[in-house]
C-alpha cells in the first residue's frame, strides 16, 4: 500500500511543525508549508527525514489562491498524492475594531478563512484522486467564547467551523471528512507577548491550570486522520484544558 501524504499549512512553527512530526511519526510522508521562514521549515524537514519519512518544504501565502493551488500540485509532484489537509496556517493580533483598518480585517481574513477555503478548492480532487480524504481546519476556543480584542480573528475562526460542517455535508459521498480542532492557549510564538500577568490572568481561566502543548493539539489533529477518526465527519475537537466549561 502507497504511504499516505499529509499536507500541513504554517508547519514551520507552533502547533503546525508539531502536526507535521506527528504525522509522519504516524507513517505519512509530509508536505510543509511555510509563509516565509524557509529556515523553520527546512529544520522540520530535516528531522521528519530522520524519521524516516519524505518530507518536503513548500513557500506559499495562503491568502492567494493561485499559490494554494501551487502548494497542492508541488505536494502531489514531490510525494505522490494527497490523502490529508490540515489548513492550521493562521494570523492572530491583538486589535480593537478602532485600530482595525478595512485592509487589515480583509487579510486576517483572508489568511485564517478564505485560505482554508482555497487549500481544500485545491485538495479535494486530489482526495478523490486518492479515493478519500481527511480535511482538519485549526480554529480557536475564541470562535465559540468571543473575545474582546480581536473581532477580526473570531468572526474568522467562527467562519471556519461554519466551513467545516458544510465541506462535511458536501464531500461526505467522496469519503472526505471534515473535522476542526478548537485549541485553548497553546505555548508558541502567538503567546509570545504576553506579560506575566497577562499570563497569569490566563491560567486563572484554565481548569487544568496551564496553557496547552502544540503536541497536544497536534494529536487530537492525529486522531482525526487517524483509524479513530473513521467515523467522525462535520465536528469540532476542543483542546484547552477544559477553559471553555468556565
Ligand atoms: P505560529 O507559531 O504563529 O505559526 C504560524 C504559522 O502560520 C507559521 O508556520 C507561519 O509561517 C504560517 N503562516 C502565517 N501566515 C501565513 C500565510 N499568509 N500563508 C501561509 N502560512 C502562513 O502559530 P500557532 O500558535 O502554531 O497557531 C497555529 C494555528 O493555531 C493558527 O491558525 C492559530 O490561529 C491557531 N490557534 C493557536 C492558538 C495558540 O494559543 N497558539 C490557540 C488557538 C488557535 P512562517 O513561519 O513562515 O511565518
Amino acid at each position: 500500500m502507497a504511504t499516505r501524504v499529509a499536507l500541513v499549512t504554517g508547519a514551520s512553527r507552533g502547533i503546525g511543525a508539531a502536526t507535521a512530526h506527528r504525522l509522519a511519526r504516524d507513517g505519512f510522508d509530509v508536505a510543509v508549508a511555510y509563509a516565509s521562514r524557509g529556515d523553520a521549515a527546512k529544520a522540520v524537514v530535516g528531522s521528519i527525514g530522520a524519521l524516516g519519512r519524505r518530507a518536503v518544504p513548500i513557500r506559499g501565502d495562503v491568502s492567494r489562491p493561485d499559490e494554494c493551488a501551487r502548494i497542492v500540485v508541488e505536494a502531489v509532484e514531490a510525494l505522490g498524492r494527497l490523502d490529508v489537509l490540515v489548513n492550521n496556517a493562521g494570523v492572530y493580533e491583538r486589535a480593537l475594531l478602532d485600530d482595525t483598518s478595512p485592509k487589515a480585517w480583509d487579510r486576517r481574513l483572508a489568511v485564517n478563512l478564505h485560505g482554508a477555503f482555497y487549500m481544500a478548492k485545491a485538495a479535494v480532487p486530489e482526495m478523490k484522486k486518492a479515493g478519500g480524504g481527511r480535511i482538519v481546519n485549526v480554529s480557536t476556543q475564541l470562535a465559540f467564547r468571543g473575545t474582546s480584542h480581536g473581532a477580526d480573528y473570531v468572526a474568522a475562526k467562527a467562519g471556519l467551523v461554519g466551513l467545516t460542517r458544510a465541506l462535511a455535508l458536501e464531500f461526505a459521498r467522496d469519503s472526505i471528512l471534515v473535522n476542526a480542532v478548537a485549541p485553548g492557549a497553546i505555548e508558541t510564538d502567538i503567546l509570545a507577548s504576553d506579560t506575566p500577568e497577562d499570563r497569569a490572568r490566563r491560567i486563572r481561566t484554565i481548569p487544568l491550570g496551564r496553557v496547552g502543548r502544540p503536541e497536544e493539539v497536534a494529536a487530537a489533529i492525529a486522531f482525526l486522520v487517524g483509524p479513530g477518526g473513521d467515523y467522525i465527519t462535520g465536528q469540532v475537537l476542543h483542546v484547552n484544558g477544559g477553559s471553555l466549561m468556565t
